[in-house]
C-alpha cells in the first residue's frame, strides 16, 4: 500500500526584492515562515539556491523535516508555463525561459508547482479567505507591477495561452505615461508602486516640496509604500493627491471589470494596498461604482484582502493541494 501523502505544504512568494515562504497545514493555516532577500543580480542558479535555503529555514522553524512536506507551490513575478514550470519572462528578476520547477525539484526532492504571482495570490484569497465560496471573483494586486487572477463559476480562468488576467496592461489613458510593455497609459503605468514613485520623484525634481524629503533625504533613497502612508497621515497634501489619483485609476479599472464580469467580489491586495488600504479603498469603491453601469454594481463587494502579505504563500499551499489531488 502506498504511504499516505504528508499533510503539510510549502508556499513561496518570490519577488524582486524578497523571498517569503510559509509551511501550511491541510486547512491552509500558516504554521511557520521564513524570509530571505532575493538578490536577483546573482543570477538564476543563486536565486534557486536561496529559495531552497529559505524553504529549509521555514520547515526548520516548525521543527519539521522536508519529508513531512507534500510539495511546494511558488509564484513568480512574470509569465509562467504552468505545465513545465518554466518562467518564460520575469523582468524584475531578469529571467528569460528558466527551468524553475526542474531546478527547485532537484534541490529539494519535492514536487514543485509554478504559477504567476498575482494568479497565485488570487488563488490563496479565493480558496482560503472566503468561506462563503464566491463563484465569481477577481483579485487585483498592486505592487511593483499590477496583475490579477480571475475566477469564473468557481474556477480559475486562464485563457487560450494562459495569460488571462493581465489587467495591468488594460489601457486607461491613451495619452498616459509609457508602460514597460511599450503601450501608453496602461493601468500599471498609472497606479503601480513604480508609477507612484515615478510621479513623486519627477515632481520633487521640479521643486515640489513634500514631507518625504524631510524623512528620506532629497533623492528619496529607499522610498517605500509605508512612507507614503506616514506622509499622508502627517498632512502631506501632495502625496495624498498622488495616492488619490492612483486610487481613482484603480477604481476605473474595477468599474470596467464590473461591466465585463459582474463578479460577486473584487478583492484588492499587494504591497500598495497593504500599506494604503485606509487611504485608497474608499475612493476605489466609489469610483468603481460610478463607472459601472447604473444598477449593475448592486451587491458587489470591493474589499481588501485580509490575508495581506500572506496571500501569495497561502496560494502556493492551495496550488500544491489542487495539483496533488
Ligand atoms: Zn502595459
Amino acid at each position: 500500500m502506498p504511504s499516505p501523502r504528508p499533510p503539510y505544504s510549502l508556499g513561496v512568494d518570490l519577488g524582486g526584492t524578497k523571498i517569503l515562504e510559509g509551511v501550511f497545514d491541510s486547512e491552509f493555516n500558516c504554521i511557520g515562515q521564513a524570509k530571505l532577500r532575493t538578490k536577483p543580480e546573482r543570477g538564476f542558479d543563486a536565486v534557486v539556491e536561496r529559495v531552497a535555503r529559505c524553504a529549509r529555514d521555514a520547515v526548520d522553524e516548525c521543527d519539521m523535516t522536508l519529508k513531512q512536506i507534500a510539495g511546494l507551490g511558488i509564484g513568480a513575478p512574470g509569465a509562467v508555463n504552468t505545465v513545465d514550470g518554466r518562467v518564460i519572462f520575469a523582468p524584475n528578476l531578469d529571467w528569460k525561459d528558466v527551468p524553475l520547477k526542474a531546478d527547485l525539484e532537484k534541490q529539494l526532492g519535492l514536487p514543485v508547482f509554478v504559477q504567476n504571482d498575482c494568479k497565485l495570490n488570487a488563488l490563496g484569497v479565493f480558496e482560503a479567505e472566503f468561506k462563503s465560496k464566491p463563484r465569481n471573483l477577481i483579485g487585483i494586486f498592486l505592487g511593483t507591477g499590477i496583475g490579477a487572477g480571475i475566477f469564473i463559476d468557481g474556477r480559475p480562468y486562464s485563457g487560450l495561452n494562459g495569460s488571462a488576467g493581465e489587467i495591468g496592461h488594460m489601457v486607461l489613458d491613451i495619452h498616459g505615461p509609457e508602460c514597460g510593455c511599450g503601450n501608453r497609459g496602461c493601468f500599471e503605468a498609472l497606479a503601480s508602486r513604480r508609477a507612484i514613485f515615478r510621479d513623486i520623484q519627477q515632481a520633487v525634481k521640479k521643486g515640489q516640496s513634500t514631507l518625504l524629503t524631510d524623512m528620506l533625504g532629497p533623492d528619496l533613497a529607499d522610498l517605500r509604500s509605508g512612507d507614503l502612508r506616514k506622509a499622508i497621515r502627517r498632512g502631506d497634501k501632495f502625496v495624498e493627491q498622488i495616492i488619490d489619483q492612483a486610487a481613482e485609476y484603480t477604481g476605473i479599472a474595477c468599474g470596467n471589470l464590473i461591466n465585463l464580469f459582474n463578479p460577486e467580489i473584487i478583492v484588492l491586495g499587494g504591497g500598495v494596498i497593504e500599506q494604503l488600504e485606509h487611504e485608497m479603498l474608499p475612493i476605489i469603491d466609489k469610483v468603481a461604482r460610478k463607472h459601472a453601469l447604473p444598477g449593475t454594481a448592486k451587491g458587489i463587494q470591493v474589499v481588501a484582502t485580509g490575508l495581506g502579505d500572506n496571500a501569495g504563500i497561502t496560494g502556493g499551499a492551495v496550488l500544491v493541494k489542487r495539483e496533488l489531488k
